[in-house]
């Protein structure tokens, strides 16, 4: 697919179109922010449909691993990206139902839908807003409590304890 994957979302939606591609991490600019480097590639596929109630959806899975910043020891976290949505298409002339759609996962319809746009949006929500290694796997690990927070009087508190039962 070419680098720029434009799509009639409500058309795409309706007639069960499919798209399959990969875009590179380094494409995509909102996430330079989280990220430690901008290596590799996610993959993603979206395919159209129509659900129960006959409303346009485009069901998006975006797959594939990136390199988080640990907010932590601020050194690289690998995460893998495992994503799986369903947006509905927004047709605009819903009227008095306009409401409910708030509350739903949707997007606008639009004729010039940016895939890439699209697959962005669904990492960032994905990717946890202070990323930190798992206890034991940061390097930062040993300067903390298990809660996280720095307390040598806890680790003072512990080491007469072992004293006392020894
Ligand atoms: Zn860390």
């Amino acid at each position: 697919m070419s680098a720029r994957a434009v799509i009639d979302s409500l058309e795409f939606a309706r007639s069960g179109q499919q798209l399959q591609g990969a875009i590179a991490v380094a494409q995509l600019a909102r996430l330079t922010d989280s990220l430690f480097d901008t290596g590799g590639n996610l993959k993603f596929a979206l395919s159209g449909g129509l659900d129960g109630e006959h409303r346009p959806r485009l069901n998006l899975k975006v797959e594939g691993a990136i390199n988080l910043r640990c907010q932590r020891c601020l050194d690289s976290l690998a995460y893998p990206v495992e994503v799986e949505s369903s947006l509905l298409v927004l047709t605009g002339h819903a009227g008095g139902e306009t409401a409910e759609f708030d509350e739903l996962d949707g997007i606008p319809a639009d004729p010039h839908t940016d895939v890439r746009a699209l697959v962005e949006d669904e990492v960032l929500l994905a990717i946890p807003i202070a990323p930190r290694h798992a206890e034991g796997q940061c390097s930062a690990a040993v300067k903390t409590t298990r809660d996280g927070t720095t307390s040598p009087f806890a680790v003072l508190a512990k080491l007469k304890q072992q004293r006392i039962e020894n």
